[in-house]
């Protein structure tokens, strides 16, 4: 690694928002979750963009999400994970990562919520439609980050 580590490159090592790993890859609790079961998705290396990773860490990385998929299906079958990412200007860190949480079934909420955004419409608006983002992935957390962490690992 030629620059400094970031944030989520030191996440790796962090036993208290803890999911699971791998060789290659980690879940964590965010530290900004939206609901109980919003989890984050990191390679151990830094990258900026998943197909900068050789072969065999993006399989781990891949074999990983699909097991905190399956941990999040056991746990909360009536709400099957949405998976995302952000990219671009988007990103909010200059690391790959991906964002998954329960969910109804709403990934349109997020389109609807994207359009009002890039529309620069704000207010009640916005707080309206980001309630029902938020009613669309799950119940607003209660729980610390490490109970939550505790809950989900695996
Ligand atoms: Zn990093």
């Amino acid at each position: 690694m030629s620059e400094k580590p970031c944030g989520l490159c030191l996440a790796y090592n962090e036993d208290i928002r803890l999911v699971h790993r791998n060789d290659y890859a980690f879940g964590a609790v965010p530290t900004t979750p939206i609901c109980l079961g919003h989890i984050i998705v990191v390679p151990k290396r830094h990258v900026q963009r998943f197909h900068e990773l050789p072969p065999n860490e993006l399989s781990a990385y891949f074999e990983l999400r699909d097991q905190i998929v399956d941990r999040l299906m056991e746990l909360h079958p009536d709400m099957p994970p949405l998976v995302g990412q952000n990219n671009g200007k988007w990103s909010t860190q200059p690391h790959a990562h991906e964002q998954i949480a329960p969910s109804r079934g709403h990934f349109k909420e997020l389109l609807y919520l994207r359009d009002f955004l890039e529309g620069g419409k704000v207010g009640n608006l916005i707080l309206a439609e980001n309630n029902r983002l938020v009613r669309a992935l799950g119940d607003t957390p209660k729980e610390t980050l490490e109970e939550m962490a505790s809950k989900l690992r695996f």
